[in-house]
Parts: structure tokens; sequence; C-alpha cells
């Protein structure tokens, strides 16, 4: 068994270990110390990364508690290593594991639901519950949370001996095998867990449920605390204020501008495809009926543009070819007819001038390898 400083002092960031044991296994090293302050992979908490005498901790796991280290080079073993953890990310992942307590815990006193899922991963924590949520029950939950944060309580953690155990009401009471640690924040939560917390509520700064989701007939909560939800405060205002700028508008009237921007654009947009039609009209007007191919290229134009075209032009011959050229050998094609196939034709192009596309009888509209000129001259001759 590894002895555990973790649950001794979860702020121990330095410590010197024994290496009991260090093993090659497919081109890592696997390393057992007497003890460890690395946290290992458990309960919805990831690993602890650091060094040991400079050697990169990659991983760390535990199995019938004794905990294993990964690392990219050997230790001598009986050998006394000096070891640093990556505190930072270790006390986010302690902010965020005792935010997620208190909420889950704010939750079942709430609406009686239970924290049937529970990930934190590097970038988002998500905690998974058992019934459904309204917006307002979640902006209540999360309201409740930071007064319990800001009232600074206590957070005690402890093994407690199997007959205290029996008789304590606590979540995620279920078939746990050996000593039980408790995580309890008196008068609002006792939890089983085998995480790393902080001491005092205080230290989590606050939490901030960023998004909900229904999840399997529940609800999946994303919630941010302490370092993580200040980092992404930082980079939705900074978001904000870009757009604020961009808008002209004050920082809490960007919704409004952007929803004018998406009016005003959908209107120019009904008044562009009107301008469209009628360019498209006036293009065709002066050309003379035939009951041939009429043809017409367009460079630039957009394919909404080309279609319009393509169907204008067919009222005025049997077939209308309608171009743009996009690149040296590439052009758009659009072919229409409201007398024959328009198939015919297209499939005529596409096969000499390698294309890909199709559509239906009336209009059809592809790409070509070739230049707009070479597709002229190919008409002219059909
Ligand atoms: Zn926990």
């Amino acid at each position: 068994m590894t002895r555990k400083l973790y649950y001794e002092d979860p702020y121990i960031s330095e410590f010197d270990a024994e290496v009991v044991s260090c093993e090659e296994k497919n081109g890592r090293y696997i390393a057992v110390f007497d003890r460890t302050a690395f946290f290992p992979t458990g309960g919805g908490q990831e690993h602890d990364t650091g060094t040991a005498d400079g050697i990169t901790v990659c991983d760390v796991y535990e199995k019938d508690g004794v905990v294993f280290h990964e690392l990219n080079a050997p230790l001598t073993e009986g050998k006394t290593v000096f070891c640093r953890l990556d505190f930072d990310r270790r006390f986010s992942f302690m902010q965020n594991h005792s935010g997620e307590h208190i909420l889950s815990g704010t939750v079942h006193r709430m609406l009686g639901y239970n924290n049937v899922g529970f990930h934190m991963g590097s970038d988002f924590v998500t905690v998974d519950f058992d019934g459904p949520m309204t917006e307002d029950q979640i902006l209540e939950a999360e309201e409740k949370t930071n007064d319990v944060i800001f009232s600074n309580a206590d957070i005690l953690t402890y093994f407690p001996p199997q007959k205290e155990l029996d008789s304590l009401d606590y979540r995620s009471k279920k078939e746990l095998s050996g000593a039980v640690r408790i995580v309890e924040i008196p008068s609002v939560d006792i939890c089983a867990c085998c995480g790393t917390h902080v001491k005092k509520t205080g230290e989590i700064g606050f939490l901030k449920v960023v998004e909900h989701m229904n999840y399997k007939g529940g609800v999946r909560l994303f919630i941010l605390s302490g370092k993580r939800a200040l980092e992404d405060y930082r980079k939705k205002n900074r978001e904000l204020y870009r757009i604020s700028t961009m808008l002209s508008k004050k920082p809490f009237q960007t919704a409004d501008g952007v929803e004018k921007l998406i009016e005003d654009l959908s209107q120019k947009k009904y008044e562009y495809s009107l301008l469209s039609k009628k360019y498209a009209e006036n293009t065709v007007n002066n050309t003379a009926e035939t009951d041939g191919i009429l043809f017409f290229r367009n460079d630039g134009a957009d394919s909404d543009f080309l279609r319009l075209l393509a169907l204008s032009a067919s009222k005025k011959c049997r077939t209308a070819v309608v171009c743009s050229q996009d690149g040296d050998n590439s052009v758009r094609c659009v072919v229409a007819s409201e007398k024959t196939d328009a198939r015919t034709v297209f499939k005529a192009l596409g096969d000499t001038f390698s294309g890909k596309g199709g559509g239906k009888e009336a209009l059809c509209q592809g790409m070509l390898h070739t230049s707009a000129d070479k597709i002229a001259d190919f008409i002219a001759k059909l």
C-alpha cells in the first residue's frame, strides 16, 4: 500500500519519496513510491502531473491501494527522489471538485435528484442528474451553491468507522468495499468521495453553470469553478468587447445589435434576390429567340444568379448554358431547358470536359475542367 500524502494534506505540492520499484513497460517506466502526493485518476477526477527527480510523471493510477506513476525515463530502485506536482492543475481540480459537491448536494436537497455522472476533464466539468431541471431551477441551484462558497464553510474529509458510516446519511451510498472516505460540508452535503478538496469553500472562488442539456431523461450541467471560471469569464469578456466594438454598441446591447444586423441582412438578401431576378431578365431581354442553344458568360457571379440567368434564358431557346470562369481550368456551369431535357447537353459537356455535378430535366449544374471559351466553341458546334 502506498502512503497517500494527498489524503493527509491536499496542499502538498513537493515531497521526497523512496522508489520501491520501477519497471519498464511499452517504452514507459512504471514506478511505485513508498509515499506519494500524486493523485491517481479516480472518482471523476483526473490524475496529477509533475516531475520525480526532474523526470516527467505522465500518468498516475491506483490498483489495490498501490499508486503507480508512469514516467518517461527510469528511476533507480531504493533511491530517494524529489517530487513536484503541477499544483496549478491540482488546485484547479480541487476547486472544481469541491464546487461540484456543493452543487450536487444543493440539487439533491432542492429536487431529490442524484448525481449519476461526474467528469472533470482538462477543459470542462460535467455533472449529470437523474431528473430534468428548468432554467430557473438551474439558476437557483447556482445561486445557492455560491452562497455556500461565499460563506467560507469548512470542508471536512474523514474515514469514519463502519458503525458510524452505517448510520450516516450520505450521497453515493452504494456498495463500496474497504474504507469509505467521506467529504462533508456541514449542513450542506455529505458524500462518499476519493477526490482531493479545498479546506474552505471560499477557496473555490465561485461556480458558474455555463451550459446545460437534456441527457438520458435528466440533465447534464457544464460547470466551471475558481480559476477556470475566471479564465472562461475573461475569454467571453474579450469576445463580447470585440463584438461591441464591431457593432458600435455597448456590451450589454450587443444581442440587440446582432438581431438588428440579422434583420437588415435578411431584408438585403430579399432585395438582392429581386434585383438579381430583374437583372437576369434584362440580360436576356435583347437576345433574339432561337431553337438552338443560348450561351451566357458571367464570371464571378454567384450560383444563385447563374441559375436565375439560365432559367430566364431558357424561355428564349431550346437549351440555355450559363458559365462563370472561376479559375484557370474550372468553370461553374448551369444548363436549363423548358422544351427538352437539360441533362442531354449537360452530359455532353461533362463527358467532353470531365465535369462533375447533375440535376433534373429542367436544370443541371456542376463544375467543368476547362475554359468558358472552349465551352462556347463546343456549344456552337452542337
Ligand atoms: Zn467527489
